[in-house]
């Protein structure tokens, strides 16, 4: 089983904290989706043989389009490649966006899953994000969204500059009051060139700090686990039958296909990432052409990409695998790496799977690199 991801590179407004790739300019976004439609076709001889399982529309802010732009997308793919009966079509969407109108179309659109970008339901925090929500948008759109869609993500993030350990538990009891089967939570990270690493520099606003963030994962893993939603991976919690399948397969290394740009795609040996600029994005797939780079992924890569999202899932790292797929000397390393770790009951072996205990959860990527094999002949 393999997915399509689609990169929808618009927002309204620039996030303080966000470095992902997108433009607050729409003009082009009837090129946009001709070029998006074109990748689609232009590749599908990369999946000839696979079934689709997932479509997600991710990026930027996908709920910019009208129901029709995103119908137009879903009909490429289903005109272009094979796909599963019953797939999990997901779309990325942002509050203000969501009117009962939208709502109501997409309900009867193929989009069966809704990831809400809602990220605090508190004035003060979406404001310091510079978020295009405010909080009573992002309530009134998960009343009328959980009328409508059973298959709901809420996006929370924590660890804000400011937010209190009991701002954040009101946050989390809010997004569990709307009965949704998902969350997808991550802590604020300061990525460079953005408004919140300048703002922090200039000591305009505080700067993050380590400790609320792992007080307010330990929250978070507190009520998620009272609540029946299952830590499946570092960052995201749900209902059993309720996981995201499009990043579980992501996670289990399964193939995929991103189109759109700054979009990456994995065949199983080969990652390639399309170029982040939307005029040459549209300008290549005008003439044809697949503006994207390719890297073949060395078996070191193999192996340090495994155990980083494996210690970050519950499914953890299997040592049979780690021994099947690249021998006895990773294996032996792994382990060797692994003791420390275990010692300080941050990692456990069991059924011969490492795993991260609840105390390593929120340091699993530190960990993580700590496994890592580094080849100083590449
Ligand atoms: S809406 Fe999402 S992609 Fe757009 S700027 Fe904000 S965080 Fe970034």
């Amino acid at each position: 089983m393999s997915g399509i991801y689609i990169h929808i590179p618009f927002c309204k407004q620039a996030c303080h904290y966000c470095d992902f790739h997108f433009s607050t300019s729409m003009g082009k976004k009837d090129a946009m989706l001709s070029a998006i439609k074109r990748e689609l076709v232009l590749r599908k001889g990369e999946f000839k043989n696979e079934v689709v399982a997932t479509i997600y529309f991710g990026g930027g802010t996908p709920s910019v389009l009208s129901t029709e732009e995103i119908q137009g997308i879903i009909n490429s793919v289903y005109a272009n490649y094979s796909v599963v009966e019953r797939p999990e079509i997901t779309l990325e969407a942002n509050p203000d966006d969501l009117s009962e109108d939208k709502i109501r179309a997409l309900s009867k659109s193929p989009i069966n899953r809704l990831s809400i970008g809602v990220q605090s339901f508190f004035e003060e925090d979406l404001k310091m994000m510079n978020r295009a929500h405010n909080s009573k948008e992002a309530k009134k759109s998960l009343e009328i969204a959980t009328h409508y869609f059973s298959n709901i993500s809420i996006d929370l993030i924590y660890g804000l500059p400011g937010m209190s350990n009991q701002r954040w538990e009101e946050n989390i009891a809010l997004a569990l009051s709307f009965g949704v089967p998902h969350i997808s939570s991550y802590a604020l990270t300061v990525e460079p060139k953005t408004a919140l690493a300048n703002f922090i520099k200039k000591g305009i606003i505080k700067p993050v700090d380590d400790e609320v963030a792992s007080a307010h994962f330990n929250i978070l893993l507190r009520e998620m686990e009272a609540n029946g939603l299952d830590a499946y991976e570092t960052s995201n919690f749900g209902k059993p039958g309720f996981y995201s399948e499009n990043n579980t397969a992501y996670w289990l290394g399964k193939k995929y296909i991103g189109v759109g740009p700054s979009a990456h795609s994995y065949d199983g040996i080969r990652r390639g990432w399309n170029i982040n600029n939307n005029a040459k994005y549209v300008k290549a797939l005008a003439n044809d052409q697949l503006p994207m780079e390719v890297e073949v992924l060395s078996e070191t890569d193999r192996y340090n990409e495994y155990v980083m999202t494996g210690l970050r899932t519950i499914w953890g790292v299997s040592l049979t695998r780690i021994y099947s797929d690249f021998g006895a000397n990773f294996h032996k390393y792994l382990l060797q790496q692994a003791e420390k770790h275990i010692k300080q009951e941050l990692l456990v072996v069991e059924n011969d799977t490492l795993l991260t205990t609840k105390k390593g959860k929120f340091l699993a990527d530190g960990i993580a690199s700590d496994l890592f094999m580094i080849n100083l002949s590449e």
